[in-house]
């Protein structure tokens, strides 16, 4: 009888993994894919020695992750790579607010009518950085916070839409920067929370950076998968879990899955019946000539460049996806650069280039057109620069992982009580109606992106039951 099985090799999974098996327990993992790795892998999509990052790319939550950082994974290979710049806004007028590790040089690039904003927002939380990143990422109603005064006045500037976050700023420049941040999670800016995710990107850059991983994010996943192995622990891959019969008997079970998945997996009825999905995404990777042209040349400097004229459009392109089921006409796009900084990503003088846009649940379109149109309003020549282009709307997201329900890459909607309520209402969210079977997936706080703070979370409930019974 093995003390746990843990379904799902995404950062989730492998993470709940390792914090068993380092714990002593026996831990045996199944991953439907023929690779560990769910939304950290990386891939030859397009031309021979292009080597891309299907998904996540960018990784301020997985340098900052409390749970990252407490295992050796640089150890296992895995190597952090920082571009001069974080992240870069550039503007049609070939000016750019920039996201950069010092609050100075951020704040300088807002211009002189919101430097001090900027700067009053995130100084205050800086120096306790690490004790609230982990306050906030940890069991969200079960865990005492270990500075709740700090998460309380987090919560005063965060909790409330981050469109009135926003109308601080008095420029364009720090409001158009400030929304992309928010809408790295798909809400509307008018959401509950939505300051809360803007202050956590702008934060983390200022205290560990936006890196990529040398090689691909797929060194997150190897170097996790290693440690699990070194542990004792047994990853069975090409092995889709479809019911609790297909797996060996054991004291627990955690499911790096949709709650939807699990409900169909374990039986449960109707109890996620409630869960939302949000908004899909069009993903594209690019392989290039040679770098992209941008105009602004803050923007070249970056690992991540956001793109999106002005708030305004930014919010329309956001509201279009999420609230009136349309693909947005000028969509608000994440880009990352990672051959600026990791040559080995492409052959000499050639790079990779990621990018997506937002569009709804489920659709069906082909978004290539509008998003390089878009791109070019920014770096004028980019088309010329294209190699080759591997495209994935929501139905491919879909069927590359399960997890990403109707191309929604959250496994769950980042809005409403959901952002931090997730998968329901609960004082224990990472336990489900049997008490041997657990979720660890991002459909649980703290939520989506490469952190394993969910599996981390959902393990310490675990690890706390096995050592009672
Ligand atoms: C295009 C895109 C861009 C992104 N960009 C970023 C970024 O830059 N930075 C960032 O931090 N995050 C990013 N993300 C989000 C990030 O990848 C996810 O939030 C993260 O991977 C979630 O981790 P997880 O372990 O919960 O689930 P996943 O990584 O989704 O892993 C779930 C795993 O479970 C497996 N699985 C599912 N069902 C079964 C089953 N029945 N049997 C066996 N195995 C099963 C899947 O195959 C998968 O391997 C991006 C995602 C996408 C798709």
């Amino acid at each position: 009888m093995l003390d746990a099985v843990v379904v799902g090799a995404g950062p989730n999974g492998l993470t709940a993994a390792v914090e068993l098996a380092r714990r002593g327990f026996s831990v045996a993992l199944f991953e439907a894919k023929e690779t560990v790795g769910g939304g950290a892998r990386t891939e030859e999509l397009t031309l021979p020695g292009f080597r891309h990052d299907p998904c996540s790319a960018a990784h301020p939550l997985g340098i900052n992750s409390p749970a990252f950082r407490a295992l050796p994974l640089e150890r296992y290979g895995l190597e952090w790579l920082h571009a001069e710049l974080p992240m870069a806004h550039p503007f049609p007028d070939g000016r750019a607010a920039v996201l950069a590790r010092s609050v100075a040089e951020t704040a300088a690039s807002f211009g002189p009518r919101d430097a001090g904003t900027y700067r009053r927002l995130v100084e205050p939380f800086l120096p306790k950085w690490d004790t609230l990143a982990r306050d906030f990422m940890s069991l969200p109603l079960t865990a005492l916070p270990r500075d709740p005064v700090t998460l309380a006045r987090f919560g005063l500037v965060g909790l409330p839409p981050s469109s009135l976050l926003l109308r601080r700023f008095r420029d364009e420049r720090a409001r158009t920067l400030f929304a992309g941040l928010v809408a790295h999670v798909m809400a509307p800016l008018s959401g509950f929370a939505t300051g809360a995710i803007g202050m956590v990107f702008a934060l983390a850059a200022h205290a560990r950076g936006w890196p990529v991983a040398r090689g691909g994010s797929q060194a997150i996943s190897d170097a996790l998968a290693a440690y699990l192995k070194d542990l004792g622990g047994v990853i069975h891959t090409d092995y889709q879990v479809k019911r609790l019969d297909d797996l060996p008997p054991a004291r627990s079970y955690i499911f790096d899955t949709s709650p939807t998945a699990l409900a169909r997996i374990a039986g449960f009825g109707d109890y996620y019946r409630d869960y939302r999905y949000g908004p899909g995404v069009f993903k594209i990777d690019y392989a290039l000539d040679g770098p992209v042209p941008w105009t602004a040349p803050q923007a070249r400097r970056a690992g991540t460049v956001q793109i999106g004229a002005d708030s305004a459009e930014i919010g329309t392109a956001l509201r279009a996806a999420s609230r009136e089921g349309r693909a947005p006409d000028r969509p608000f796009m994440i880009t990352v650069q990672p051959s600026v900084v990791d040559p080995s990503r492409a052959p000499e003088g050639k790079q990779v280039f990621w990018a997506y846009a937002h569009v709804p649940n489920g659709w069906t379109g082909d978004l290539t057109e509008v998003m390089e149109r878009q791109l070019e309003r920014f770096a004028p020549g980019f088309r010329d620069r294209v190699l080759a282009r591997a495209t994935a709307g929501p139905a491919e997201l879909a069927a590359r992982n399960a997890n990403y329900v109707g191309g929604d890459i959250g496994t769950g909607a980042v809005s409403g009580l959901q952002i931090l309520l997730r998968p329901k209402l609960s004082l224990f969210p990472y336990g489900t109606p049997h008490p041997a079977v657990f979720i660890c997936s991002s459909a649980t706080p703290p939520g989506p992106g490469v952190h394993g703070m969910s599996g981390h979370n959902a393990a310490k409930a675990v690890w706390r039951r096995l050592r009672q019974s």
